[in-house]
């Protein structure tokens, strides 16, 4: 069988800093000691995104120096491994798990939650695996929604995805499979007719693929996204806030806005997790706060994602608003509108 488009440019990914120092301008000595503790991966199409050195693709895929000198993140700040009762599931909230189907990417994000563990070696949970995680869902009938995660579940094959939405549909309490994938971003040729009609057969299947910047959004992603939302995917976005990547409001407004042009609702939008080797990523609450303040009311309902910080210590995702309400006594109370003017409110009983 001859190389699929996608596979053709994932071959040609830049892996190593001698590579890498060919197509930009690196400090390779530095850079060298960052690759030895993380994964490097940059695929040509996502590469061709760059604008300028430092800008917001840069700083998602160009390993930085900083990287290796964090030493406030942890490794696994949400507790993953904790919450692992058996390979390849991740089960945190009762009536949801995570089927870690893929430790590989079509592109190594240096902001990533599982940095620990992408890349590096290869760890496709194979059929064996599959099996017993399969059997945990369907011993545990709570089980409502599975998401189908990695790394990047699509970067393993087509058969091997038909298989585990199969087998999925075969147990009768999971009523939702959702497919947790970067690749309509980062590698948007991944998504194929063939794919598509594979998702076809097996709905409701809801897919959150992961933007950070309108930068991303190109004639390729769209149609990506495009043909997964003919096809009846329920297209949702997961976006992380990353200092000089897209912590202003502008930045955000314009992609949240874009994506919606394209069928992709925006579903969460992060405060980057305290994840070792990634805090010069990090925005504090109060800027979050503000900048999250200069978005809603000023653009669409439908373009505003739930702002939300992943406790540490596995404490789980909890939601964070603006507060609008400056004052209460008894039941009355006094709102500040998104234009910043005094409401008052009468309450009920
Ligand atoms: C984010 C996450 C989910 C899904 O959460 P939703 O709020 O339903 O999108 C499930 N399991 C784990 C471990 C997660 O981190
Ligand atoms: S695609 Fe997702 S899992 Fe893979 S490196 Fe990027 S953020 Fe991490």
């Amino acid at each position: 069988m001859s190389m699929k488009k996608w596979q053709q440019i994932l071959s040609n990914t830049i892996t190593d800093v001698e590579t890498l120092s060919k197509h930009i301008k690196i400090d390779k000595k530095r850079m060298k000691r960052v690759g030895r503790k993380y994964a490097i991966g940059i695929n040509p199409y996502y590469l061709s995104l760059i604008r300028k050195h430092g800008g917001p693709i840069w700083k998602q895929c160009i390993p930085d120096t900083l990287e290796v000198i964090d030493e406030i993140g942890r490794r696994d700040p949400l507790m993953e491994d904790k919450y692992t009762p058996i390979k390849g599931i991740v089960h945190r909230y009762r009536d949801r798990v995570l089927l870690v189907v893929s430790n590989m990417c079509a592109g190594y994000c240096r902001f990533c939650t599982r940095k620990r563990k992408i890349g590096l070696k290869d760890k496709t949970v194979k059929k064996e695996k599959f099996k017993k995680a399969l059997n945990y869902i369907k011993r545990h009938k709570y089980v409502r929604d599975v998401i189908i995660s990695g790394g990047d579940p699509l970067l393993i094959y087509d058969d091997m995805i038909e298989h585990y939405l199969r087998e999925l549909r075969k147990i009768k309490h999971v009523q939702i499979i959702r497919i947790d994938s970067r690749t309509p971003c980062v590698l948007p040729q991944r998504i194929t007719p063939k794919l598509c009609g594979i998702f076809k057969k097996y709905h409701p299947i809801y897919f959150n693929t992961h933007f950070n910047h309108y930068y991303e959004i190109t004639k390729e992603s769209r149609k990506a996204c495009e043909m997964l939302a003919d096809a009846g995917v329920v297209m949702g976005n997961q976006t992380v806030l990353m200092r000089g990547v897209n912590d202003d409001a502008k930045t955000l407004k314009r992609l949240f806005e874009e994506l919606l042009t394209m069928r992709v609702r925006p579903y969460y939008l992060y405060l980057p997790d305290a994840v070792k080797g990634t805090y010069h990523f990090r925005v504090s609450i109060r800027r979050a706060l503000k900048i999250m303040k200069q978005l809603i009311g000023h653009t669409s309902g439908l373009a505003i994602p739930h702002f939300i910080v992943d406790l540490k210590h596995g404490g789980g995702k909890t939601p964070l608003l603006p507060n609008y309400i400056i004052k209460h006594i008894g039941k009355r109370y006094v709102f500040k509108n998104f234009e910043g003017k005094k409401f008052f409110y009468a309450d009920v009983e």
